[in-house]
């Protein structure tokens, strides 16, 4: 992890936040080929669960929301972790994440637990009054709930149906930690999907299979994910069923998704708390129904790091991120074999060409070999050398990334060759 970890700082995928003044607490920066990589991960997400479906929608919604979305939600009252601090060395803990009575640093005695809310306050306007208060949100979904009706009267959608959300989240928590992990500022990828009551099961076993599929599909490690159905002393008072996909990270087995039967408890509530009315009439069946919600709930940096970690590779010559095409920062490296006007002109002309369809870059600098290990740390499936036959039969060295076996394949064909090979079909329904 600290190799990675580093990896990640000095190749410019993560960087501590705000490192010239001493960084801050579990804040970090997405690099330059981070931010490739996390856009890769969310428009994956956005392909296989809104592009390739019929039945769902997308919605931005705002991260200040009227302070009575909490209210309603339950999160003012219940978004509460249980702290306990060490008497001896002061530490933190969450009571529900230690399996001693005792300060686990120093074995110290803790105190009772106190219940702290993990919603970041702010306020609204210059004014700081109880009035102006507003609260980050900890989750994108209730977004979605409030404007459910919106979008189904926009959209005209019938149940079945689910609206998608890609954003920011703010959780003050007590403990964050393991690189991007747990932070206080992340980004979900969140989906609602809304259906009858009746069929709510069904509807939850089939996003629990979409969902596992997806990470299999951009190359996670089956062994080392799996579903952890929640116990019911785990279980949200109004949810009938949870289950947390789970990967294996060095640190151990982790949630990265939790894929949840919600009842049609959060619409009731915005129901009663607003006054509106948010159920849906079904004019086949003409019936009236609040509708029951099945949610899959994603962070876009957990399963980021799932995919590094994944991917990570230590061979005897070399390290090699194994990253599935659709998610390499990087697509293709071109390269010259020497500095040479000639060859880097034509370098040049196959880049120019190629990053109109993907993300592609050039070096020059240093022997082939390293040249090769750079972009094999990085990720990069495919390696383009333009040498001096080049010149003469207007054919390239394609290197491949896992394999290490070299091709030649002619200029012309190249788009094509790169498009079989870097297109993505996840499995749809
Ligand atoms: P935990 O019990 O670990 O605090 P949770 O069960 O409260 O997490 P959810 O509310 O289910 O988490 O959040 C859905 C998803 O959002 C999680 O699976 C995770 O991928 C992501 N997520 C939640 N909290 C954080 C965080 N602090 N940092 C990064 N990602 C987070």
């Amino acid at each position: 992890m600290d190799r990675l970890i580093s990896m990640c700082k000095q190749r410019g995928f993560v960087f501590p936040s705000s490192e010239i003044y001493g960084g801050l607490n579990s804040c970090w920066d997405y690099g330059p080929l981070g931010v490739e990589l996390k856009r890769n991960v969310k428009e994956a997400w956005w392909f296989a669960n809104v592009q390739l479906r019929d039945d769902v929608v997308g919605a931005d919604t705002s991260i200040l929301m009227h302070p009575d979305v909490w209210k309603a939600s339950g999160h003012l009252a219940n978004f509460t972790d249980p702290l306990v601090d060490c008497k001896a060395c002061k530490r933190r803990y969450r009571a529900d994440h230690l399996i001693t009575d005792d300060c686990p640093e120093c074995g110290g005695e803790l105190t009772e637990a106190r219940q702290f809310n993990l919603m970041f306050k702010t306020f609204l306007g210059p004014v700081e009054e109880d009035a102006a208060v507003v609260y980050l949100r900890p989750e994108t979904a209730q977004g979605i709930f409030v404007d459910f009706k919106l979008v189904q009267s926009a959209t005209r959608l019938r149940l079945p149906f689910g609206i998608a959300q890609i954003g920011k989240s703010f959780r003050n928590e007590v403990t964050p930690g393991n690189f991007i992990f747990r932070t206080r500022e992340f980004e979900q990828m969140e989906l609602e999907f809304f259906v009858a009551d009746q069929d709510a099961d069904q509807w939850f076993d089939r996003w629990v299979e979409n969902r596992w599929n997806w990470y299999l599909s951009l190359g996670v490690d089956p062994t080392k994910l799996r579903r952890r159905p929640h116990g019911h002393d785990e279980l949200a008072h109004y949810a009938k069923a949870c289950i947390d996909l789970e990967y294996l990270f060095p640190f151990g087995w982790q949630e990265v998704e939790g894929i949840a039967h919600r009842s049609n408890y959060d619409l009731k509530q915005h129901i009663e708390h607003s006054g509106k009315d948010l159920s849906f009439f079904d004019d086949r069946t003409n019936e009236r129904l609040v509708p029951t919600v099945v949610e899959s709930s994603a962070g876009v940096d957990r399963a980021l790091l799932t995919f590094l970690v994944n991917a990570w590779v230590e061979e005897e010559e070399r390290v090699v991120l194994k990253l599935h095409p659709r998610l390499a920062p990087i697509k293709v490296a071109v390269f010259p074999l020497q500095k040479k006007p000639e060859l880097q002109e034509m370098a040049q002309r196959i880049l120019r060409n190629l990053r109109y369809s993907w993300k592609v870059t050039y070096d020059e600098s240093g022997s082939i070999g390293r040249r090769y290990r750079r972009q094999d740390e990085i990720g990069t499936p495919y390696c383009v050398t333009v040498d001096f036959d080049s010149l003469e039969d207007g054919a390239v060295t394609i290197r491949n990334r896992d394999t290490m076996a070299q091709e030649r394949v002619s200029v012309e064909g190249l788009t094509q060759y790169f498009s079989e090979r870097l297109q993505w079909r996840p499995t749809s329904e």
